[in-house]
């Protein structure tokens, strides 16, 4: 089918969109504001003696329970850039060497363009007109699928009042990532340490590519009440935390990262799909605060995008 689409948002819920087009024969373009593909699902690269490692400052792994989600693990394990991580029930997974590894391989045959910010989206007689940031002319498409966290997603989309009135249900918490290092690692070291339900300020803590690359997130209500403050006073409270389980290792500070819409609190209920113009919205909001439920509603929104051009196109020889 030739319809010219666009998605907004490398994360996996955009790549998930652009995958399920594809099976239908319907390409797509990604394009995303970051600088990397993939969202809240992050790498960081840093060199420690010549060696690149990986912190996985966003989500650390994945799990599986629909069909088609477990359909795309068993793929890549097979093709090696998925691994099991850790030894857990239900098993979890991580990219392999890095999450940022997943997607890439993912995403292979999709047309991904990164550091292209959409400003804003306004429908024009049966299409859709979009306009990126730093540049003057609307380009014009069939469909567009938009997978910003709700919050986002709501003031890219105000002419679709519709849409509007789903994202607005939804809301997240936030999250603060430090990236660490251990100069020595110690004997008895676990490669995560989870902290829900316990008392301080951490939710969990991970090792990265490697043994020494860290990376640890602030529990909810610690992100929710503290992320808008001071760097160096958030550094200090969450190292001093780390600093328990480390013992006599030498902790390197390497960044800080805050993610304002980490998780979902309350996931978004309504229409996904505009019920006039061709624009459906995506994203974990949708269907679960994980990647999974990310990948679901992307899944979702390609149907409803493909359903809407089959629609149309009967219509047209019909009239
Ligand atoms: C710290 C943290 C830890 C987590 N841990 C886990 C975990 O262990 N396991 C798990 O399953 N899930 C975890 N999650 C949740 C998981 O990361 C998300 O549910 C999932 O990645 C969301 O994917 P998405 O595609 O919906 O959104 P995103 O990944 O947020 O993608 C949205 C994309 O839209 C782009 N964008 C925004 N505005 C614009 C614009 N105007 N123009 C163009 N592009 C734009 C952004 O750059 C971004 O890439 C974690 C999340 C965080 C933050």
């Amino acid at each position: 089918m030739s319809k010219k689409v666009i998605i907004i948002g490398s994360g996996i819920a955009g790549i998930s969109s652009s995958l399920k087009l594809k099976s239908y024969g319907v390409n797509s373009t990604i394009v995303d504001k970051g600088n990397f593909i993939g969202g809240r699902i992050s790498t960081r690269e840093v060199k420690i003696d010549s060696n690149l490692n990986y912190f996985f400052h966003g989500a650390q792994f994945f799990t599986a329970k629909t069909n088609e989600f477990k359909k795309i693990i068993r793929e890549g394990i097979k093709r090696k850039y998925i691994k099991e991580f850790g030894n857990f029930y239900p098993r979890r997974y991580r990219g392999n060497k890095s999450m940022r590894e997943f997607l890439l391989n993912l995403s292979k045959e999709l047309d991904i363009q990164q550091k292209i910010k959409i400003n804003e989206i306004r429908p024009s007689n049966n299409r859709i007109n979009l306009l990126e940031d730093n540049k003057k002319e609307w380009k014009t498409y069939d469909g567009v699928i938009s997978t910003l966290p709700a919050p986002q997603n709501y003031e890219l989309l105000k002419n679709f009042p519709s849409l509007q009135e789903t994202l607005k249900t939804g809301s997240y918490n936030a999250c603060i990532a430090l990236m660490f290092t251990l100069d020595q690692i110690p004997v008895d070291l676990k490669t995560h340490y989870d902290f829900y339900k316990k008392p301080g300020i951490l939710a969990w803590m991970a090792a990265g590519s490697n043994p020494n690359v860290w990376t640890a997130h602030t529990n909810e209500k610690f992100s929710d009440l503290n992320y808008h403050k001071d760097k160096n006073f958030l550094k200090k409270e969450i190292l001093s935390s780390i600093k328990k389980k480390f013992g006599k290792s030498n902790i390197k500070f390497h960044s800080l990262h805050i993610w304002r819409y980490a998780k979902v609190a309350k996931k978004c209920l309504g229409r996904q799909i505009d019920p006039r113009y061709p624009v459906a919205i995506a994203g974990d909001c949708l269907e679960g605060p994980n990647i999974e439920g990310a990948f679901v509603s992307g899944q979702k929104a390609a149907d409803l995008i493909f359903d809407r051009f089959q629609k149309s196109s009967q219509n047209f020889y019909q009239t």
